[in-house]
């Protein structure tokens, strides 16, 4: 007998109709001979729903008390699907984040698991009921319920497998697994069966928003593979798992992230100092700077580049002016669209030439490069934005992304 987590996001479950299908699930798992455990979000839009109208009665709504407000989102669900389930003749019992044993510090709204004692879901398991746990909260140290963050229910799901060292985890979302690249933007690009953690977590960041980081950061720590499906269809989505599993290849997907500028100061100091007074004048306006670039300097001088996100471009300028006139810089130029196009992929660790192929991929292409950055798992370069989608779908292609 397995012990199988099977997670469903509000959209999976966003009306009646819906929420009997994940029951649906829940059971045919549970007839499989399996020990199951489901996590639920709130329904549809819910958790939106109810920030809206705190925000109606107050702009700064206490932490706390958004916290018990949030939690019932997860409570409807959780009852409505033991409901469900009781209907189609199965035994299954609800369980607030508190009852499931999910103990977390203190920080409302956005809380951490310290740890889950599952007793009470091991007692309730072995009675032959489905378990159904709140996800995306948790109790603190003085009772006080707490939330994980927005979209906390990942996390929930994968703490649980790791708690229960559970046999599977599935996370049933209305995406149909992880793509090479934004199925909008390049029309050839597939469902990757497989992927790293590390991979998913870097294509997390650039924007292929599936699940929240923070579950597949406990994955990893924890090596609890899962996986991302379709609640809609039977795909098989796309497994997250550690390296071993996987097929080598240099490159796993690519990632577009549009909505960047590009801010450059001329005539920079090429004294100690200079770069960290000019950043630590942008921390403090919350304003955070993703690739940065320094050229060589000449005759004591240099100048120094960096993107943002346009939003932040406002302040970003402003807290650069200042210092700026405190070292003596010269001009400040900014560059109000640009576009970054990343391919990642635990494979280019050991292997030369991926930069080479990423870069004629875009020289073909006629796509000027503005700015380079790599790690080991990610080569990102900085370009017009104009020319975005090109870029994508020329690294995509160079790659072979789309072909199975
Ligand atoms: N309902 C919460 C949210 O919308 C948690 C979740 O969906 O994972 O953020
Ligand atoms: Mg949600």
């Amino acid at each position: 007998m397995a012990l199988v987590i099977q997670k469903f996001g509000g959209s999976s479950i966003a009306d009646a109709e819906r929420l009997k299908k994940a029951s649906r699930r829940a059971v045919e798992e549970f007839n499989a001979g399996n020990q199951v455990v489901v996590v639920v979000s709130a329904m549809g839009d819910r958790t939106d729903e109810l920030v809206e109208l705190a925000r109606r009665l107050n702009p700064e709504p206490a932490p706390r008390e958004m916290d018990m407000l949030l939690s019932v989102g997860e409570q409807t669900s959780i009852a409505l699907m033991a409901i469900a389930i009781h209907s189609m003749g199965f035994k299954a019992v609800s369980l607030t984040g508190s009852q499931a044993g999910i103990r977390t510090d203190g920080v409302a709204s956005k809380a951490r698991i310290n740890e889950i004692d599952a007793t009470r879901v091991f007692r309730e398991l072995e009675k032959g009921q489905i378990v159904i746990v709140a996800g995306f909260q948790g109790v603190d140290s003085d009772d006080n319920i707490t939330t994980l963050g927005r979209g906390g229910s990942d996390t929930t799901a994968v703490a649980l497998a790791a708690a229960l060292k559970a046999e599977r985890c599935d996370i049933f979302t209305d995406v149909d697994g992880i793509y090479s690249a934004d199925p909008r933007l390049v029309p050839e690009a597939r469902r990757i069966e497989r992927i790293d953690y590390d991979e998913m977590l870097e294509l997390a960041s650039l924007g292929a928003q599936v699940m929240q980081s923070r579950a597949a950061e406990i994955a990893k720590r924890f090596s609890v593979p899962f996986r991302v499906r379709p609640g809609g269809n039977n795909s098989e989505g796309t497994l997250v798992t550690n390296t071993e599993q996987l097929e080598q290849v240099d490159v796993r997907g690519a990632a577009l992230e549009m909505n960047e500028a590009k801010v450059t100061i001329r005539d920079v100091p090429d004294i100690p100092g200079a770069a960290s007074k000019i950043f630590s004048a942008i921390a403090k306006e919350h304003v955070s700077v993703d690739v940065i670039v320094q050229n060589i300097s000449a005759k004591g001088i240099t100048d120094l580049s960096f993107t943002l996100l346009q939003d932040d471009l406002p302040a970003a300028r402003r807290a650069s002016e200042a210092v700026i006139e405190e070292l003596g810089c010269g001009e400040l130029e900014v560059e109000d669209s640009i576009a970054k196009v990343s391919i990642v992929g635990v494979g280019m660790k050991n292997h030369t030439g991926v930069a080479e192929s990423m870069f004629s991929a875009l020289a073909e292409n006629g796509v000027n490069i503005k700015m380079i950055s790599t790690s080991e798992i990610k080569i990102s370069v900085v370009i017009d934005a104009d020319q975005g989608q090109i870029a994508l779908r020329a690294v995509h292609e160079a790659f072979e992304l789309g072909s199975a």
